[in-house]
């Protein structure tokens, strides 16, 4: 891509954050707030700890507690010990976060707006743009994030009796359901 074309990408980019970000007062949350909430109830139970939405936001852990606890006063989290690591927390969007993601989340229209393009478009714009994110992580230093399908360590019906996965994931020796291979995982890896 010319430098011209990579400014006009760049500026548009940066203008559909803008639009999306200027609806985020809605529902009483700020925008830290609304993407720490939408990022919980997309990740798997591998990734749903303080460190892990940190890292997702790229920010520090103590920006970030300030947000959970925000979340958590409003009803919209619960925050209990990890089953993974005793001296860890686990944090679960609630009934109400749910509801509130799905009737007043500000990101809709930009989803609603992406929907309407054709499928070819969409595949071809996502795999732009994540290797956009991946130069950016490369050059800046952060975690990918991504779903099981495209990570080194997911092992796709390992398990064709149906105990407990179908699918396998090797970093964690875990079985994984079809539903949990489609989350959000902070330990994933190309
Ligand atoms: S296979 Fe990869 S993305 Fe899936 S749970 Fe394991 S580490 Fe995470």
């Amino acid at each position: 891509m010319s430098t011209s074309d990579s400014l006009v990408v760049a500026g548009l980019i940066e203008r559909i954050g803008r639009l999306t970000r200027a609806r985020e007062a809605a529902g009483g949350l700020n925008p830290a707030q609304w993407e720490a909430l939408r990022y919980l109830s997309r990740a798997n139970a591998f990734s749903r700890s303080p460190s892990a939405v940190a890292d997702f936001l790229a920010t520090t852990r103590g920006t970030v507690s300030q947000t959970l606890i925000a979340l958590e006063g409003k009803g919209l989290l619960r925050k209990s010990v990890s089953d993974r690591d005793r001296r860890g927390a686990t944090l679960d969007v609630t009934d109400a976060g749910l509801k509130l993601l799905r009737t007043l989340d500000p990101a809709d229209d930009l989803v609603r707006a992406l929907a309407n393009l054709p499928p070819l478009h969409a595949t071809l714009m996502a795999q732009a743009l994540s290797r956009v994110l991946g130069a950016l992580l490369e050059a800046r230093g952060g975690k990918a994030f991504g779903a099981c399908a495209a990570c080194r360590n997911f092992a796709r019906d390992a398990f064709p009796d149906g105990a407990g996965g179908p699918h396998r994931c090797g970093r964690f020796d875990a079985p994984l359901t079809a539903e949990e291979a489609a989350l959000t995982c902070a330990a994933f890896e190309e």
